[in-house]
């Protein structure tokens, strides 16, 4: 069906596109050297446009440069475009790199093998076909991966899906091959020469939009991080506290069920400054917010309510079980405790204030005051403990 198709066409655009995209990701990573690896995807493209062009000069050039230099320029270029994922996403590849570099020797060893002692097409098409599928499935793996600094997105996913569809294509090809008839001329084999070329131009074209995708979905992220998190601790700030608590509004009028205000502030926070220095108080800040975080439920809510306050909402919480998670919480935060710099345990302790929502009429402004007046008592009982007001 694809016979109709003209090769050496085909690599001339397979040319072009891998130049231009190349080109196009180098530039765009010297203008934004923040997505790390994006060149390196770059490089890889450049690396297929030179072994798509050493493939077109077939009848012009030795197999050295044709076969075997273009070969092997196509595994590199795939492990080249593999590191700029694994970048780009915070991924640092240990056990893949043993893997790309086993898979190279081997592609040497048996591009000499095919290509001098045995001379076969088939058997060269079969041995690279399957270490390009592997490689993708690689690529495929670390795009999917859950485990990287950047988490997984729409983007993520689709080029990982369309990197498992590559990859199961080179496999077909290898499968294909392995039961084919013996090739005598490469430029002239008909579907299964020029269909992996059309792959090739798919796979340049997904790549790079598909990395342009993904860091425009980084940069979304990271304003709306700066827009909803407190820089110093990266819980949520005030604004996006406000949004969070008309949301909860709306879903406690829903489910008839109130939730629960706990406000903290942090006892002789001042005097901490003035001994350890603002530094210090920054670290014992950023601590701080940790532990609260790690011992809420994952629904619940941390924000930075100002200076060293803060304030937890707890959905569908009544007053009775969040005095009993503010006291867990107490408890945690006195325990833990931080290394000034001679390197001294310094404790810290906080006080909590605990309400609950009411009736329709109680507005967020009025559940604040109550909780405030709340951590008064606390601070006023002596501080390092609990109150309520209801
Ligand atoms: P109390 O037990 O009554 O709460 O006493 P306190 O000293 O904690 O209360 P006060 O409100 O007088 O002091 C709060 C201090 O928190 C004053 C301010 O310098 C400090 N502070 C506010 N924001 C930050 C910050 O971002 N970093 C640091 N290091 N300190 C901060
Ligand atoms: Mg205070
Ligand atoms: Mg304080």
């Amino acid at each position: 069906m694809l016979d109709i198709l003209d090769l050496r066409t085909l690599l001339i655009n397979c040319l072009l596109i891998c130049l231009l995209f190349g080109i196009g990701l180098i530039l765009y990573y010297i203008n934004h050297p923040k997505f790390k690896g994006i060149e390196k995807i770059g490089v890889g493209f450049l690396i297929f446009g030179c072994a798509t062009l050493l493939i077109g000069l077939r009848v012009y050039i030795s197999d050295f440069y044709s076969v075997f230099v273009a070969n092997i320029a196509f595994l590199v270029g795939t492990i080249c475009i593999h590191r700029g994922i694994a970048s780009f996403r915070g991924l640092i590849l240990e056990k893949e790199k043993h893997i790309e570099q086993a898979m190279i020797l081997f592609l040497i060893i048996c591009d000499v093998i095919f290509t001098y002692i045995i001379p076969s097409i088939n058997g060269r098409i079969v041995v690279i076909s399957i270490f390009v599928s592997l490689e993708l499935a690689l690529i495929a793996g670390t795009l999917l991966s859950n485990s990287a600094r950047q988490s997984r997105h729409l983007s993520s996913n689709f080029l990982g899906t369309v990197y498992i569809l590559f990859s199961l294509f080179f496999l077909a090809r290898a499968a294909f091959t392995l039961n084919a008839d013996v090739t005598i001329n490469f430029m002239d084999s008909g579907t299964s020469g020029v269909l992996p070329f059309l792959v090739l131009q798919a796979m340049v074209l997904c790549t790079g939009f598909g990395i342009i995708w993904m860091a425009t979905t980084f940069l979304e992220q990271d304003l709306r991080d700066q827009a909803t998190l407190d820089p110093l601790t990266l819980v949520y700030n005030r604004r996006a506290l406000d949004e969070i608590v008309a949301h909860e509004y709306s879903r406690s009028t829903r489910n008839k069920k109130n939730f629960s205000v706990v406000m903290i502030d942090i006892d002789f926070f001042k005097k901490l400054n003035d001994e350890f220095g603002h530094q210090f108080g920054d670290k014992v800040l950023k601590e701080f917010a940790l532990v609260l975080c790690d011992n809420v439920r994952d629904h619940d809510t941390v924000a930075r309510f100002g200076g060293e306050e803060f304030v937890i909402i707890l959905p569908e919480t009544g007053v009775g079980q969040a005095m009993r998670i503010a006291e867990k919480l107490r408890s945690k935060v006195a325990e833990s405790h931080q290394s000034d710099t001679t390197n001294q345990s310094v404790f810290v302790t906080a006080s909590f204030g605990v309400t609950a929502s009411g009736a329709k009429s109680d507005t967020w402004n009025k559940v604040l005051a109550r909780a405030d007046k709340a951590l008064y008592s606390a601070k006023h009982s002596g501080r390092n403990c609990v109150a309520v007001e209801c």
